[in-house]
């Protein structure tokens, strides 16, 4: 079973620029200070609408002077959020105090949204509707009717959407909702924000470069183990390589990279995050996984300081 996204990683430049963009100015809350589990010398750093609720967490590896990636066919193109149907004045005076560009309202299905991308360059959106059931958590300067609620959908880009929706359909419990102008919307168990991919076929354009600004990876939401460890089956028996289980802690993961290029994730709903950290202290000391604890000082002495 897959419940909707779980959460999206992404590659940026500037460590503070990253902070400031996502907490102040979109007013998420700093989920997570941690450590890339792969390379420990690398921050990775979570930021989300509600610490309980992992499909709303959209993470990133910064990774200073990175040259800047571009956009393109074969990954995740666009990330959207979700947010309620009369907040999109309220964004755009914000966007503007906060001189980040943006693009709308511009129509699409039966929804309205504002197009504007981070400070290192990815492709964001915030998508108004009256779907979402999910309350976004007020901050300052933003109160609760217009905070985000979450993902909205994630936009993957293909010169040709085929191979990509025959997997999500036949094999990863997605199913088709609307399709229009080149994008088909796909949803997995309810037909509600934060459980939307869409997408969208774009013959003629490149293939993503993998830089700063771009996405690194999209995992997919399943309720535990058991189900993990059965769709890792389902993926082997078409032919598919997965990695191994990896413990991330907060989840558990298993990788693999579909056939339209896009490296995908399935990870638990649990054990969730706050296992180290309570409501009120999260994301504000760096948090090891225990195999790692006992090189806190090493680690903490090759991370780039953050001063934000
Ligand atoms: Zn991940």
């Amino acid at each position: 079973m897959i419940q909707g996204i779980h959460h999206i990683t992404a590659i940026s430049g500037n460590i503070n620029k990253n902070i400031r963009f996502y907490t102040e100015i979109l007013g998420l809350q700093f989920i997570k200070k941690t450590v890339n589990y792969d390379s420990p010398d690398t921050w990775h750093l979570y930021f989300g609408s509600s610490p309980q609720n992992p499909g709303t967490t959209i993470t990133f590896f910064p990774f200073a002077g990175f040259s800047r990636g571009k956009s393109g066919n074969g990954s995740v193109k666009v990330t959207a959020f979700s947010v309620s149907s009369n907040s999109l004045d309220f964004w755009m005076k914000r966007l503007r105090e906060y001189q980040v560009a943006c693009r709308g309202p511009i129509r699409r299905f039966d929804e309205e949204y504002l197009a504007l991308e981070d400070f290192d360059g990815l492709e964001l959106e915030l998508v108004a509707n009256d779907k979402d059931l999910r309350s976004g958590q007020g901050t300052p300067g933003i109160n609760e009717v217009n905070a985000i609620k979450g993902f909205h959908h994630a936009e993957l880009s293909y010169s040709s959407v085929e191979k990509t929706a025959g997997l999500l359909t036949g094999v990863l419990f997605h199913e088709r909702l609307q399709e229009e102008n080149g994008r088909l919307r796909l949803f997995s168990h309810d037909a509600l924000p934060g459980n939307y991919l869409d997408l969208v076929g774009r013959p003629s354009l490149p293939a993503q470069q993998q830089g700063a600004g771009t996405v690194h990876h999209l995992a997919l939401n399943t309720p535990d183990e058991d189900h993990q460890k059965s769709l890792a089956e389902k993926l082997s028996k078409t032919g598919i390589f997965t990695t191994e289980v990896k413990d991330r802690q907060y989840f558990k993961s298993v990788y693999f990279r579909e056939p339209g290029g896009t490296l995908l994730e399935i990870a638990t709903l649990g054990p969730g995050f706050l296992v180290d950290e309570t409501p009120e202290t999260l994301g504000q000391r760096l948090q090891l996984p225990p195999w790692i604890e006992h090189r806190r000082k090493e680690i903490e002495s090759l991370l780039p300081a953050i001063d934000y």
